[in-house]
């Protein structure tokens, strides 16, 4: 056998893709998982270095399907209470006054709180692209999602060539070696703020090219009301913004139902999708949809409606959680998220809720079948939370009730929090 073989042995593992093992040891070749079992079957197993991680409980790396990290220096600075497109207004007016040098700290930030409190890949939406090389430097995987806005159709061509521009080559992923960690997709904001030409030449670009694509949809009760009556709060955000169109046609539909029917949903990822129909559902599942819940951002608004999550998980639709970003939450942290959840929905069992932090954020991301789990091909992100009892016999309600912080993370085979 090739490469560095490592052995970690830990108290529990929790493979997500399988039940959890007490005692258990998993061996890394380089970068990749290939053997997870006992500690007692693994005991003679050669290898070139063993980490002791007793004490704690392993996992996959967390999975963030959803955040802006250039936003994390805005922690604090916006009010809360304000109607959405108020705090639209704010955060359009501070993004415009942060210079580069403010993103790219912002950045780095919010992947150290990230990585303290266990991700390892993460769905980001930026301006810039910057983050792209963030991720190389840190040793983390993710899909960095160009975003971009464009209202009035004016603005389609000059958009267009803006995103041809930043978004380079990236080889696909390869299962079990080779292949990029880092990878770029797009982003048309969301189906108020893009034009109709706008979202179905960007969506075609993307899927002529292979790249994944999220969108905002349905987040908030003013998109649903200028979506389907073209009126609201929106109207009057868009004009002051100077984009508004005055030739556009009112869909008269939901926001699901209105890119469904320009052809873009087909395998794009959804974030938020707040409110919805029976009939939104039903076309989510269709175009096999991945959905990303922000519970975090959500309970920041203060919108306390019921998020239909229930019924997203009865409908087998892959549902993944996301943190969006402190200019709306309180942390970077998706056990803080799972927690949320808990309360939420009390009913929902752990291991459904730990799955959609990991398994389920790796197809959202574009990483399916290469991250999110602890098995044999898989990359190895691992994560290590200390155990402070002295005997516990549920280790995924441990996770999801106590952690807040890790003591051990690997991303890809390399160590980026020790011990
Ligand atoms: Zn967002």
């Amino acid at each position: 056998m090739k490469g560095k073989i490592v052995k970690i042995e830990a108290d529990w593992v929790l493979p997500v893709t399988s039940p959890p093992v007490k005692d258990c040891a998993i061996i890394v070749v380089d970068d990749v998982i290939t053997n997870v079992g006992e500690k007692r079957y693994l005991s003679k197993f050669p290898c070139d270095e063993i980490i002791d991680c007793s004490g704690k409980i392993l996992l996959p790396g967390l999975i963030n399907a959803h955040a802006h990290l250039e936003l994390t220096g805005f922690k604090g600075k916006i009010k809360r209470g304000l109607s959405f497109t108020d705090w639209a207004r704010e955060v359009v007016s501070m993004r415009n006054s942060y210079n580069e040098n403010e993103i790219i700290s912002s950045i780095k930030n919010g992947l150290d709180e990230l990585i303290s409190s266990g991700v390892t890949a993460i769905g980001d939406f930026s301006q810039t692209g910057i983050t792209a090389r963030i991720f190389k430097e840190k040793g983390l995987k993710g899909t960095v999602f160009l975003e971009f806005a464009g209202f009035n159709p004016e603005l389609k061509d000059q958009r267009m060539k803006v995103l041809k521009e930043k978004i380079p080559q990236s080889p696909p992923l390869v299962k079990g070696g080779g292949g990029d960690y880092v990878r770029f997709g797009i982003a048309p904001h969301s189906p108020y703020s893009v034009s109709r030409d706008l979202l179905k030449e960007s969506y075609k670009f993307a899927k002529n090219k292979g790249f994944p694509i999220a969108i905002h949809i349905s987040e908030i009760p003013e998109e649903v009301e200028f979506i389907k009556g073209g009126s609201g709060a929106m109207r009057g955000l868009l004009t002051e913004f100077g984009v508004w169109d005055d030739d556009w046609k009112i869909p008269y539909s939901t926001p699901v139902c209105y890119l469904e029917g320009l052809g873009i949903l087909k395998g794009t990822t959804g974030i938020h999708l707040n409110i919805v129909t029976d009939e939104d559902i039903r076309i989510l599942k269709e175009n096999d949809v991945s959905v990303v819940y922000c519970p975090g951002s959500n309970r920041w608004f203060g919108r306390n409606w019921k998020y239909p999550l229930r019924e997203f998980l009865n409908n087998d639709i892959n549902v993944a959680f996301g943190t969006d970003s402190l200019a709306s939450n309180e942390c970077l942290n998706m056990f803080y998220e799972m927690r949320i959840v808990k309360e939420n929905f009390p009913d929902i069992d752990n291991n459904t809720i730990l799955r959609m932090a990991t398994i389920n954020g790796a197809k959202a991301i574009g990483f399916e079948d290469v991250t999110g789990g602890i098995a044999v091909g898989r990359k190895a992100d691992i994560i290590g939370v200390d155990v402070k009892e002295s005997s516990i016999t549920d280790p995924v309600e441990y996770v999801i009730n106590m952690a807040e912080r890790v003591s051990f993370a690997m991303a890809a085979g390399k160590i980026i929090k020790d011990r």
